[in-house]
């Protein structure tokens, strides 16, 4: 067998090996999961949704297992791993309710009856990164499988433990045998024979925007369905009217939560002139004070980023030519880590202000007024999340419609709730996951009419 080493990003330590697999095996994952879903599809939509119970149930059973080897192998804090276990719990609960609210239409048309349907796609791939490999598999893995399509789930090379257990959690659940497969190895190899195979309805993809233009161009050949969740650069915008101790206590971790390895972190701390400075003065001891460290710790509240190459690739945003207004901070020795850190960009102009960097790096910029806000905050070819604080309603309004982003928060930094649509404008993606109609992102629709004549 072929294999990878995979790493525990704190420790440096190897944690596994595991099989990396070729095109021939992917290959063969495709046709197991189409034959599979020949069966599937004929589940009654009360019995797809007792299996997904049972899935929420068997997440619930194993949640501090998990929570474990998400923390080992991605550099979580338990804290937050526990929390990310949970909400994939819930994501299964919520789209338990999916398969029998798959209501079709019944259209008034001349000399009969028109009904439509939501009929399953067949075989989705889901190829999902390392910053939150379980949860973002989980995204496309509950909706898709609520509206009755079979998944193959490629997780990133650097993180695929979690997934292969969730693969063993479907077996647990009482899903037919091949309906949830993983597939392991390099995205280059596995994710490209999933991208190219025929017998792939659909491909959800969340990662790099590059590797994203790359998916959409080997989806067309097919004219496979694609949902794109990829990179962000996203405003954190504070007005001087906005409770701007609350404001700064928040900051820190709207951008340094995982390392900031987040699509949608606040990379770019907009501030209103008139209180640049005294803001900032209020986010120094806010950044000092974030517990780096040892994940497995309870109280840590950031660990490692992911690899040695990924913390080298975000040092380069800190160099001498950058004026850096704090740094927190970070263990020596082993581990990927790095201290959290501001930087300021009086015009804007800095690399950092205009780069995904997706570690703890923020850039702060000032801007005069709203509508300077709103230029700056989509100077940007990424439109994914932000955040707005203000004391004037009106303005948070104005100022939500006005940044071209999926998901804005006002007075918060929060970007995903399992019960609302998340996905990017622009660069940052295409089409929505979660929320209401996300199991209607995985069917087609199909028109009947019958004659009454
Ligand atoms: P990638 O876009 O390279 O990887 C995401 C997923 O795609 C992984 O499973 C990867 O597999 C797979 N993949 C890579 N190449 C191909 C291909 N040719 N065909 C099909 N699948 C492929 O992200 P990186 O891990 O390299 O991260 C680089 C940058 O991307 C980050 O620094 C960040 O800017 C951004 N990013 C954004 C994320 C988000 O949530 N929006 C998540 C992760 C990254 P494998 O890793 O095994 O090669």
């Amino acid at each position: 067998m072929m294999g990878f080493k995979v790493i525990n990003p704190a420790t440096e330590s190897v944690i596994a090996t595991i099989e990396q697999m070729d095109e021939q095996r992917t290959n063969e994952a495709v046709l197991r999961s189409a034959r599979a879903f020949e069966k599937w599809r004929k589940v009654s939509a009360p019995d797809r949704a007792r299996l997904l119970r049972r899935f929420a149930a068997v997440v619930e059973a194993d949640l501090e297992n998990l929570a474990k080897l998400e923390t080992e192998n991605c550099g979580h804090p338990i804290s937050d791993s526990r929390g990310t276990v949970a909400r994939v719990r819930d994501v299964f609960d919520y789209y338990a309710a999916a398969p029998e609210r798959l209501i079709g239409q019944q259209i008034p048309v001349d000399g009969g009856v028109d009904i439509t349907f939501h009929e399953p796609m067949g075989v989705v791939a889901v190829i999902a990164p390392w910053n939150f490999p379980l949860m973002i598999a989980v995204w496309g893995l509950a909706p898709a499988l609520a509206a009755g399509n079979t998944v193959v789930i490629k997780p990133s090379e650097l993180t695929p433990m979690t997934t292969m257990r969730l693969g063993e959690l479907a077996v647990e659940a009482g899903l037919p045998e091949d309906v949830v497969q993983v597939v392991t190895g390099a995205g280059s190899v596995v994710g490209q024979a999933l991208l190219d195979h025929p017998k792939v309805a659909k491909v959800v993809f969340t990662g790099s925007t590059d590797v994203g233009r790359r998916v959409m161009a080997s989806a067309a050949p097919h004219l496979k369905r694609v949902t794109l969740e990829l990179g962000g650069k996203s405003a954190n915008i504070v007005y001087a009217d906005a409770d701007l101790e609350a404001a700064a206590a928040a900051a820190p971790m709207g951008v340094f939560y995982n390392s900031g390895q987040d699509c949608c972190a606040r990379s770019r701390l907009l501030v209103q002139r008139s209180v640049f400075d005294e803001f900032a003065e209020l986010l120094k001891p806010a950044v000092q004070a974030v517990a780096v460290g040892d994940p497995t710790k309870e109280a840590t509240q950031v660990g490692p980023l992911i690899s040695a190459g990924h913390r080298d690739r975000v040092a380069a945003f800190v160099t001498d030519e950058e004026e850096i207004l704090v740094r927190g901070q970070a263990p020596q020795g082993p581990g990927f880590f790095f201290a959290p850190t501001v930087l300021t960009s009086l015009d804007g102009k800095a690399r950092s202000a205009a780069e995904e960097i997706f570690g703890p790096v923020v850039t702060m910029i000032p801007f005069d007024d709203e509508d300077d806000a709103i230029r700056i905050a989509n100077s940007t070819d990424y439109g994914l999340a932000g955040s707005i604080w203000t004391r004037d309603i009106g303005r948070a309004l104005r100022t939500a419609r006005g940044v071209e982003a999926g998901n804005l928060s006002v007075n918060n930094n929060s970007a995903v709730r399992l019960q609302t649509p998340f996905g990017g404008f622009k660069q940052s993606g295409i089409g929505r996951e979660l929320g209401p109609d996300a199991a209607l992102e995985f069917t087609e629709k199909k028109n009947v009419f019958i004659s009454t004549l």
